[in-house]
C-alpha cells in the first residue's frame, strides 16, 4: 500500500492525475446515461453504439493521461501498432460485453457483461502498457498485477449490478463504481511495475512521444466531454419528459372517479385524489407503504388481471370500507407498474339497502309492506307445520278514516296513519310483525298465540289504543278500529285463507258495529256464501220487478191529521219472503245497485203521491252513494215533471252519512236540490256525533228525531231531555220536529208537548202496501182513531 501511495504520490503528475480522473469520471457518467437509452423507444442501437465508443474512449484515455502523469525517470515513447492495438482490443471487448448486457437486460446480464468489460480494461491496460517504452528493461510483479486485473473486473461488475439496482441510490453509484475499476486496474498495475534504467536499450524508431500521444488523448477527452455533455443533454431531457408524464399521469388520474393505487411491485408508488378522498388520508402518507396495509390480505399477485375483485380498504381511521378492485399493469419510465381501480362500494350497498327497504316497506308509515307481510305469513306458516307452532292473523280497519281524508285533506289522513302506525308498533311484541297492506288497513302476525285466552287481551289492546283519540294540528279525531282475528292452524289450512277468514272476521266486527274484533267463526263463510248469493238476487230483482214501496203515513201533531208518508223500500224474495231493507239497502250501496234502486224509488213515489190528497208530501230517503252522481238533483227535477208532482210535495231525508263523505260536494247537490222547491229533512237526528254541527252549514226544512230516543220515553230521563233538547232547538230555529217510531199513547202524548211538530210510528200504522195507501191516507182523524 504504501509503494501504491509512494508510487502515485512520487513518480506521478497529480495535476494531470486529476484530469485523467475527471475524464474517466465523465466517460463513466456518459457511458451509463447513453447505455440507458436503451430501455427507451427511438435508435437504440445508435445510443449504445455511442455508449461502447465512449467508454471504450475513456478506458483509453483515462490510461494514456495517466501515462503522460507518469514520470519513469528516463526517455520513453509508445509504439504505434500497439497503442492503436489497446485502443481497438478496448472497443473489442466492451462491444461484446455491450451485446451481453442488452442480449439479457436484467441484473445477472449486467453482471456479466461487466465481466468482460473488466476484462476489456485490463486487456486495454496491459496493451497499452506492452505499447509503453523506456530507455530499459520493465518488469513486473506478478501478485500486483493480478490484484490490478481483478480489482478492475470486481468493480466493474458491481458498477453493473448497480445499474440495474431497484433503488435510485445504488443505481447513481454505477458511474463512481467504474471510474474505481478504471482507476484501480491502472494505478494498482502501475505500482506493479519495476523500471531499471539500461543506456544499452533504445527507444524503437517510429515510436509516439509524449506530445503526440497527449494530442491523441486530448482529442478522446474531448469526444468524451462530448459525449458527456449529450448525456447530460439526454438525462435532462428524459428527466423532463419523465416529469411530464409523471404529471399527465397524475392529472389523468385525478380526475377519474374512481380511487386508483399504482403500485411498484407491492409497494404504494402513487394514489390519486379519489383514493385521498376515501381513504381520508393523504398521498403522501400512503406513499411507499406495503399494499396490504391498505388493501388486508391482498398482494398484487394476488388480483387477477381484468377481474373485478371485492376487498376491503382500510382507511386512516382504521375502520373497513367494502371495494371492489381491479388490476391492469402499465409501463411508466421503462417500468411495469400496476395499476389498482379501487371502487367505493358503500354507496351503492347503501342504495341497495335503501332499495331493498323500500320494496319491503310501506313508504308513507315505514311498516312492512303488504309484499314482506305475505312473505312472513307464508314462512310462518311452513315454520308451523314444522314445529307446529301456533300463530295469530290480525286484519284490521281504521272506523272513520275515510271521513278526516275527504274532510281534513290528504296530508291530514297521511299523518293520521303515521301515528297510528306509531301506536300499533308500540302495542306489538319483539315477535309481532305489524304490516299495512294499504289504505287504511292494517294486519298483525302475532306468533306463539295459541288461542282465544292469548289473543283477546292484545286485540283488547289494540281496539283501546286506537279508540283513543288523535289529536292532530288542533284537531281532535276519534277513529277508532275494528280487528278481525284467525288462528293458525284451525282457521285456514293455506296462508290465502287465513287472510280470507281473518277478513270475514273483520266485516263481522265491523257488522256489530265498529271499535271492536272478532274472531274468525265458520258460520261466518256459510254467511259470507249467503251475502253473496244475495248480492247476486239483488241484481236480477230490479229487472224482475221484486220491489215494492210502502208507506207510512205521518200525522201533524197539533191537528190530529195526516199530513204526509214515507216511502220505505221492501223487496219480495222469490225464496225468503220479504226481505228488510236493513239488509239490502247497504249491499246495494256497496254494489251500486242503489243508483238504480233511488231512482226508481222516486219516480214510483212521486206518481203514488198524486193519488193522495193534494196537502200530503212525500217523503223519500236517499242514500249517501247516491250524492257521489252529480246528476241528482236533475234526475229529482225530471222525475217531478214527468210525474207532475208539485216540488213542495216532495221531501228527500239524508242521514250524516251523506254529509260526511265529501262535504262541499253534497251540500251544492242539497242547495240545487232545494232550489227546485222540494224540502231536505235530516233523518235520524241525534244519533251522529256532529248532527249538530251540520244544521248550522245547511238550512234542513226539518229534524227527523232518531226512534232509538223516542222509544225510551219518557220513562229514560235521558232520551226524554234529548228529545226535549231537539224540539226546542227545532222551534228555536224555525226547522220542524218529526218524532219517529212513536209506540205508544205515552211516547205520542209526551213528543207531542214537548213541541214535536209531526209524529211517525206503529201507533198511527205500520208501513201500508201501496194498493192500500190511498185509502188510509183519505181517514180524516186517525189520532182521533188511535186514543
Ligand atoms: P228510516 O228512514 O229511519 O225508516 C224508518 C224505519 O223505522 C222503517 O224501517 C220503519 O218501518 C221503521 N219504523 C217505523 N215506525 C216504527 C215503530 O213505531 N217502531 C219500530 N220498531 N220501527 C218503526 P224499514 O222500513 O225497515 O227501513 C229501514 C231503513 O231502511 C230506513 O230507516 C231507511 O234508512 C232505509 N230505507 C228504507 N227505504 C229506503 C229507500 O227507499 N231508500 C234508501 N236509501 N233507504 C231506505
Ligand atoms: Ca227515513
Ligand atoms: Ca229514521
Amino acid at each position: 500500500m504504501t509503494d501504491f501511495l509512494a508510487c502515485l504520490t512520487q513518480q506521478h503528475d497529480l495535476r494531470l492525475v486529476a484530469v485523467a480522473a475527471v475524464i474517466c469520471a465523465l466517460g463513466s457518467y456518459s457511458t451509463f446515461a447513453l447505455g440507458r437509452q436503451w430501455f427507451r423507444p427511438g435508435k437504440r442501437i445508435l445510443w449504445v453504439m455511442g455508449a461502447v465508443l465512449t467508454t471504450s474512449s475513456a478506458i483509453w484515455a483515462t490510461h494514456f493521461i495517466a501515462m503522460l502523469a507518469f514520470d519513469p525517470g528516463m526517455a520513453f515513447g509508445f509504439d504505434l501498432l500497439a497503442t492503436a492495438a489497446s485502443f481497438l482490443l478496448a472497443v473489442l471487448l466492451v462491444s461484446l460485453g455491450a451485446l451481453v448486457v442488452v442480449a439479457a437486460p436484467s441484473r445477472l446480464g449486467g453482471i456479466a457483461g461487466g465481466l468482460i468489460i473488466g476484462i476489456a480494461i485490463a486487456a486495454m491496460h496491459y496493451t497499452g502498457m506492452a505499447a509503453y517504452r523506456v530507455q530499459g528493461t520493465v518488469s513486473w510483479e506478478p501478485v500486483r498485477v493480478t490484484v490490478s486485473i481483478l480489482s478492475g473486473i470486481a468493480f466493474t461488475m458491481l458498477a453493473m449490478a448497480l445499474a440495474f439496482s431497484r433503488s435510485r441510490l445504488q443505481r447513481d453509484l454505477a458511474p463512481p463504481a467504474l471510474s474505481l475499476a478504471v482507476c484501480s486496474t491502472h494505478f494498482i498495475g502501475m505500482s506493479a511495475i519495476r523500471l531499471t534504467y539500461d543506456p544499452a536499450v533504445a527507444i524503437p524508431e517510429g515510436a509516439l512521444d509524449a506530445t503526440v500521444v497527449a494530442v491523441l488523448t486530448a482529442n478522446a477527452a474531448l469526444l468524451i466531454v462530448g459525449a458527456a455533455l449529450a448525456a447530460l443533454r439526454l438525462q435532462m431531457l428524459n428527466r423532463r419528459r419523465l416529469a411530464a408524464e409523471h404529471q399527465r399521469l397524475r392529472d389523468l388520474s385525478d380526475i377519474a372517479v374512481e380511487g386508483l393505487l399504482i403500485c411498484d411491485r407491492d409497494t404504494v408508488a402513487g394514489v390519486n385524489r379519489s383514493l385521498e378522498r376515501v381513504l381520508g388520508q393523504s398521498r403522501e402518507t400512503v406513499l411507499g407503504r406495503p399494499i396490504d396495509q391498505l388493501l388486508p390480505g391482498l398482494s398484487v399477485s394476488l388480483i387477477p388481471s381484468s377481474h373485478e375483485i371485492d376487498a376491503t380498504l382500510r382507511d386512516g381511521v382504521a375502520a373497513e370500507i367494502p371495494v371492489r378492485v381491479i388490476a391492469q399493469s402499465i409501463t411508466i419510465d421503462a417500468k411495469v407498474h400496476t395499476v389498482i381501480a379501487v371502487r367505493d362500494q358503500r354507496e351503492r350497498l347503501r342504495a341497495e339497502a335503501a332499495m331493498h327497504h323500500l320494496a319491503h316497506h310501506d313508504a308513507l308509515t315505514g311498516l312492512a309492506n303488504r309484499l314482506s307481510f305475505t312473505t312472513a305469513l307464508a314462512e310462518c306458516h311452513a315454520a308451523r307445520r314444522k314445529e307446529a307452532g301456533a300463530f295469530a292473523l290480525l286484519l284490521l280497519d281504521l272506523d272513520r278514516f275515510k271521513a278526516v281524508n275527504d274532510t281534513l285533506g290528504h296530508g291530514m289522513g297521511d299523518e293520521l296513519l303515521r301515528r297510528v302506525a306509531g301506536r300499533l308498533r308500540r302495542a306489538i311484541g319483539e315477535d309481532d310483525l305489524v304490516a299495512r297492506l294499504g289504505g287504511d288497513e292494517f294486519a298483525i302476525l302475532r306468533p306463539g298465540a295459541t288461542d282465544l285466552g292469548a289473543i283477546q287481551p292484545f286485540a283488547e289492546r289494540v281496539i283501546d289504543l286506537l279508540g283513543r283519540p288523535f289529536i292532530i294540528d288542533g284537531h281532535i279525531l276519534d277513529i277508532g278500529a275494528s280487528i278481525g282475528v284467525a288462528l293458525a292452524p284451525q282457521d285456514g289450512a293455506s296462508p290465502e285463507q287465513l287472510m280470507r277468514n281473518a277478513d270475514l272476521a273483520l266485516y263481522g266486527a265491523k257488522e256489530d258495529g265498529r271499535g271492536r274484533y272478532r274472531m274468525f267463526e265458520s258460520e261466518m263463510n256459510a254467511r259470507m256464501q249467503a251475502r253473496r248469493s244475495l248480492e247476486l238476487d239483488l241484481r236480477r230483482a230490479i229487472a224482475r220487478q221484486e220491489f215494492d214501496l210502502y208507506y207510512q203515513p205521518q200525522v201533524d201533531a197539533r191537528s190530529g191529521r195526516y199530513d204526509g208518508a214515507e216511502a220505505l223500500l221492501r223487496w219480495h224474495h222469490p225464496e225468503r219472503g220479504l226481505v228488510s231493507p236493513g239488509e239490502f239497502v247497504p249491499l246495494a250501496e256497496e254494489t251500486g245497485l242503489i243508483i238504480a234502486l233511488g231512482e226508481w224509488v222516486l219516480r214510483t213515489a212521486c206518481a203514488e203521491a198524486l193519488h193522495w190528497p193534494g196537502h200530503l208530501t212525500v217523503a223519500v230517503n236517499l242514500s249517501p252513494v247516491q250524492f257521489r252522481d252529480a246528476r241528482l238533483a236533475s234526475m229529482i227535477r225530471s222525475i217531478l215533471d214527468e210525474t207532475g208532482l208539485p216540488a213542495a210535495r216532495l221531501e228527500v231525508e239524508i242521514t250524516e252519512g251523506t254529509l260526511l263523505q265529501d262535504e262541499q260536494r253534497a251540500l251544492a247537490i242539497l242547495q240545487e236540490i232545494r232550489s227546485l222547491g222540494v224540502r231536505v229533512s235530516m233523518d235520524d237526528f241525534g244519533t251522529g256525533y256532529s248532527s249538530l254541527s251540520y244544521l248550522r252549514r245547511f238550512p234542513f226544512d226539518k229534524i227527523k228525531i232518531d226512534q232509538s230516543f223516542v222509544r225510551q220515553t219518557p220513562q229514560d230521563k235521558e232520551s226524554a231531555a234529548i228529545v226535549r233538547a231537539i224540539a226546542m232547538l227545532g222551534a228555536s230555529l224555525g226547522i220542524k220536529t218529526t218524532a219517529e217510531g212513536v209506540e205508544t199513547d205515552q211516547q205520542s202524548r209526551f213528543v207531542a208537548a214537548e213541541g214535536c211538530d209531526q209524529l211517525q210510528g206503529y201507533l198511527f200504522s205500520r208501513p201500508v202496501p201501496p194498493d192500500r195507501i190511498a185509502a188510509v191516507l183519505r181517514d180524516p182523524a186517525p189520532l182521533a182513531a188511535t186514543a
